[in-house]
């Protein structure tokens, strides 16, 4: 199977990634639908964590729904992350879009990297156009500032992160602007394709290939389909594809 992959990749044009949650869990960050592990099974996002929430209970919002983006902070990239980066180091990969918040792609060195549901590097005001570094929330959380607040304007800051119930990110239509310039190949990692508008995206691309642990709506039109571990078959791809460009 991963050599079939790394073909496909090394037969050319414009191949993208995208990538969702079970691209992060050897790294220790657990998925929203794996069955047993998921964090759905455990608290529900939709209670604690929406734009909603944010903005109708705001200490509701940052001492629980909070939590979970705070907890992302200490994880380090794994294989799979890596060898996404070094097929862009290649110039084998042409973009990688992530439904990912975790940074972790950014730490493993993929630059042309569309994070389509924000990230955890920054934070913003949500009146005037400030941005400051996400650790500026938790200094405040931690002198027990709720919401906490911006420096220039005194309204409240809120992570840089799409929760339910926002738009999506710039980078949503960048990508989307990307991928309609042309996409020969898409690498579906560790996505469940059940978050819209993240699922319409593999429509946009001539060729699909899965990797995955679960099934996906999307495996029936796909050239290759992988029920296996991300970090294990991207980095033999990524292996394969340096070999076979040498
Ligand atoms: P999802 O939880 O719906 O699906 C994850 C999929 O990954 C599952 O189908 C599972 O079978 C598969 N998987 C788990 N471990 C794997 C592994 N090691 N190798 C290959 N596949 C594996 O995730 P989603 O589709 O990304 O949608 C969830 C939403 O929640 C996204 O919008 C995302 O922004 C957010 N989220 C982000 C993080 C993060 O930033 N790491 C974590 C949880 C949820
Ligand atoms: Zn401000």
């Amino acid at each position: 199977m991963e050599e079939k992959i790394a073909r496909l990749i090394l037969e050319g044009g414009r191949v993208f990634a995208l990538t969702g949650a079970g691209i992060s869990t050897e790294s220790g960050i657990p998925d929203f639908r794996s069955p047993g592990t998921g964090l759905w099974e455990k608290v529900d996002p939709l209670q604690y964590s929406t734009a909603q929430v944010l903005q109708k209970e705001p200490e509701k919002f940052w001492r629980f729904g909070f939590t979970r983006f705070k907890s992302l902070l200490g994880a380090m990239p794994n294989r799979g992350h890596y060898a996404l980066a070094r097929l862009e180091d290649m110039g084998l990969l042409t973009g990688l879009i992530t439904q990912n918040i975790d940074n972790l792609h950014y730490l493993a060195g993929s630059r042309r990297l569309f994070e389509i549901h924000g990230h955890i590097r920054t934070c913003r005001c949500t009146r005037c156009p400030a941005r400051y570094e996400f650790a500026e929330l938790l200094e405040q959380l931690g002198k027990d500032i709720i919401p906490p607040l911006c420096a220039g304007c005194s309204r409240p800051l809120r992570p840089d992160i799409v929760l339910f119930g926002d738009a999506m990110a710039e980078d949503y239509s960048l990508a989307c602007a990307e991928l309609a310039k042309g996409c020969d190949l898409m690498l579906v990692v560790g996505s469940s394709l059940t978050v819209y508008p993240a699922a319409n995206l593999p429509q946009m691309a001539r060729k699909l290939v899965v990797i995955n642990l679960q099934p996906t709506p999307y495996d029936y039109r796909a050239a290759v389909t992988v029920n296996a571990p991300a970090g294990e078959v991207l980095s033999r791809v990524a292996e394969i594809c340096e070999t076979k460009a040498k």
